[in-house]
């Protein structure tokens, strides 16, 4: 075959696509903090509304990273990520979305479980993860180019729920979302502690299946890998219309995808 100049153009673009799309792999200690201090200054006016001030900080350590929220600095509560482990597949967008994560059991909103501050709602797991993927991640990446990531259609069956998006730079946008959530829930799959967790991981998480559990009682602790990666492409499929928006809109029990009492969350840890 004779390539002529129009084809290696066309060869060229694509190979230049197909490695910009694959997402940024194995946050660095650099790439923590900065990532860290990203996602908490695009998301500052919503860290800003909370009841209580909260302080992000990095403790790096030996172990996988995670993150927590706690009152050790008290008044103000302390969201502290911990851990320095590369790999297991965790991108810096997947890293992203935990910090999100964290931001979420505060800002998140109802359902919500006891916590140390009797003023301080406090979301549980499902919840934060819904509120990262529909609310703190479209945040901090609407304004990027995220064209590249629908790539992703071809190679990733089953994030089909991001057509429903109006254009294609919301379905860009979402499919990006979609694509952090499986590097963070493969992460969480090949990092899970049984024994803390007091429960097994189930199956390697996938777009293509559904956890089927249905719990009796609303959650408050981590779900499955599967269930967290269903949730999370629930969020990025929502509408989000004007974001970011302030703690007060989920407090009065509205989230980015409406009025919160009209979305069916995952049965696998949400009962009505
Ligand atoms: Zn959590």
């Amino acid at each position: 075959m004779i390539f002529t100049r129009k084809h290696l153009l066309t060869i060229w673009a694509l190979s230049l696509l197909n490695l910009s799309a694959h997402a940024e792999s194995c946050p660095s200690a650099a790439n923590i903090v900065d990532s860290i201090n990203f996602v908490a200054g695009a998301m500052g006016s919503v860290i800003e509304s909370l009841p209580r001030k909260i302080k992000i900080t990095y403790s790096p350590s030996e172990g996988n990273l995670g993150g927590s929220v706690h009152g050790w600095k008290y008044p103000d509560l302390n969201l502290e990520i911990t851990g320095s482990k590369c790999g297991n597949g965790l991108s810096v967008d997947g890293f992203k979305m935990l910090v999100c994560h964290e931001i979420g059991h505060l800002a998140g909103g109802p359902p919500t479980r006891p916590f140390i501050f009797n003023d301080v709602p406090f979301s549980v797991e499902g919840e934060a993860d819904f509120f990262a993927a529909s609310v703190c991640l479209p945040t901090i990446f609407k304004d990027e180019n995220n064209l590249d990531f629908l790539l992703f259609f071809k190679s990733e069956p089953g994030i089909e729920s991001c057509r429903s998006k109006s254009t294609q730079k919301e379905v860009a946008l979402c499919v990006r979302i979609a694509m952090a959530a499986l590097d963070l829930t493969r992460y969480f799959y090949a990092t899970w502690d049984s024994a803390f967790m007091n429960t097994t991981p189930g199956e390697i998480p996938t777009f293509q299946t559904k956890d089927q559990n249905v719990v009796q009682k609303t959650l408050e602790g981590h779900p499955t890998p599967q269930c967290r990666l269903d949730t999370y492409l629930l969020g990025a499929a929502c509408t989000y219309d004007s974001l970011p928006l302030t703690y007060s809109s989920f407090g009065n029990g509205y989230t980015s995808c409406g009025p919160v009492s009209k979305i069916q969350k995952p049965s696998c840890w949400y009962h009505d």
